[in-house]
């Protein structure tokens, strides 16, 4: 096969994936508990959610996770001002 990576979205990538199983790696952290992650092999984006499951990374949660995201640096930055 010619210079064929596989890269996101390959459909190879996902039979591969429906077989063994998504590689996720962790792409952004949002909290200590939640984060997001894609998968290497097919490049399919899941998010945690508040319980702890894998959720499929929609816009909507991309939303959702920006905003966990700021409120919880900002919560996090108070803490240490507050310790120092
Ligand atoms: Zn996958």
């Amino acid at each position: 096969m010619p210079n064929a990576t596989p890269k996101a979205t390959s459909p190879i990538g996902k039979i591969v994936c429906s077989t063994f199983g998504h590689r996720f790696i962790e792409t952004q952290k949002i909290t200590n508990n939640i984060s997001e992650y894609r998968c290497t092999c097919c490049g399919d984006e899941v998010s945690e959610s508040l319980n702890g499951n894998l959720q499929p990374l929609t816009p909507k949660i991309k939303d959702i996770n920006s905003c966990l995201s700021s409120f919880f640096e900002k919560k996090t930055r108070r803490v240490y001002s507050e310790v120092s």
